[in-house]
């Protein structure tokens, strides 16, 4: 009442609710900008209201300070818990209650701003993103249809295992994502993919991707303390690399899972060796700072350029397929040669048969160490439950022979 009526002299419209239920009803239909909340009152008490204008869509955002005699502790914290901005001790001074009073209010028109402000830019985004899918020729109603699905869980990562050549036996895996689609199963990146680089989705996506598949490793070298090098690569676009904070996200991210940064890969496509925007290499040299190996992916097929080779961070040249698929083998000789003359090692993708791989091994006798093989062979690409039951097998036979 006292409190009531010093508010009232300061120019503030009071609403005044006799109990804890006549509180609730108040404030549902009235809605007020600021709640000054007493802990002990004859019907339900205060943390109880608390908790139900909390829980409801109308009443979550005004902001609640408890007014209470109670001193201990534990009833503040409770007070803060249930959703409490603030705590003002019995008996109060006015002028601690005024100033406390216009700080939250104050505080609170400024997140309605902000809530306001990110709404408008939320629409802002879907405009400039629909207008971005018409410059790029993408269809908008796709664009929305790939990005509910990965919001709704649909994209997956699936492991490829990445064998050495002259050991058997495995060194890795290739990450790479899939879409579980509901009815139509398991779709490959060829039909999404682009939509997804293309767009912002690349960035939210991208992390996502870096995040399973580091939590994924984390979990195989946990299980299998002897794969303590046990690598995993992932594929990166070039928006990707001139992302603001990936260098941060990447570091983030290996800190979490307890990952050596060895044991990250990241593949990289010939044009993004090809673009000189300072960003590009400045991430690239800060993610290679941090220990990451880098890997060009699909060698040879793009727009090469050898002098990159030496220009950038690069520590793996993954050969294209289709020159193992073509049997163009004087290539495949001809690139891994220059790759071990500079430090390099190779990956080549595609192997399908025994005699591919035979033939593949008699090129680089004296280099087998340096080599990797990836293919239908050794395995096509497998979901995370497939691809534990290959390292099981490995495991148990750790002498295991692939060809
Ligand atoms: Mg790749």
């Amino acid at each position: 009442m006292i409190l009531s009526k010093m508010l009232g002299n300061q120019g503030y419209h009071i609403l005044e609710a006799r109990c804890g239920l006549d509180a609730i009803t108040i404030a549902k239909s009235r809605q007020p900008d600021l709640i000054l909340l007493d802990i002990l009152m004859p019907d339900v008490n205060g943390y109880e209201v608390c908790t139900t204008l909390k829980n409801e869509v109308a009443t979550q955002n005004i902001p609640i300070v408890f007014i209470s005699a109670v001193e201990e502790p534990n009833e503040k914290v409770e007070a803060f818990s249930v959703g409490g901005v603030d705590f003002i001790n019995k008996p109060f001074q006015l002028v601690e209650v005024l100033a406390r009073v216009e700080t939250h209010l104050r505080l609170s028109s400024m997140q309605c701003q902000l809530i306001e402000q990110a709404n408008l830019l939320k629409l802002q985004n879907i405009s400039l993103q629909r207008e971005l899918c018409n410059i790029s020729g993408i269809n908008p109603r796709e664009y929305e249809r790939i990005s509910e699905s990965f919001n709704r869980n649909e994209f997956k990562v699936f492991y490829q295992p990445i064998i050495n050549l002259q050991s058997g036996l495995i060194n890795g895996f290739e990450a790479l994502i899939r879409w579980q689609h509901p009815q139509r199963g398991l779709v490959l990146p060829a039909e999404f993919i682009e939509i997804i680089e293309t767009t912002d989705l690349i960035y939210a996506v991208g992390r996502w991707v870096i995040n399973t598949a580091c939590q994924q490793l984390r979990i195989w070298q946990s299980y299998y303390p002897h794969l303590e090098n046990l690598t995993i690569s992932v594929n990166v676009s070039t928006k990707q690399l001139l992302e603001f904070n990936l260098v941060n996200y990447v570091r983030e991210t290996l800190n979490e899972y307890n990952i050596k940064p060895q044991c990250l890969k990241l593949e990289i496509t010939e044009s993004t060796v090809m673009g000189d925007r300072d960003i590009t290499l400045q991430n690239l040299y800060q993610l290679k700072a941090l220990g990451l190996k880098f890997c060009i992916d699909d060698f040879g097929t793009g727009y090469s350029s050898l002098r990159r080779l030496t220009d950038f961070p690069i520590d793996i040249l993954k050969i294209d397929y289709s020159f193992i698929h073509n049997a163009e083998w004087l290539i495949v000789k001809a690139i891994a040669t220059l790759a071990f003359s500079l430090g390099k090692e190779v990956v080549l993708e595609g192997i399908e048969t025994n005699e591919q791989l035979e033939l593949l091994k008699s090129l680089f006798p004296n280099s087998l160490a340096m080599v990797y093989g990836q293919g239908y062979l050794f395995a096509r690409p497998l979901d995370a439950f497939a691809a534990s039951i290959f390292l099981e097998q490995a495991k148990t036979i750790p002498d295991l022979e692939i060809a």
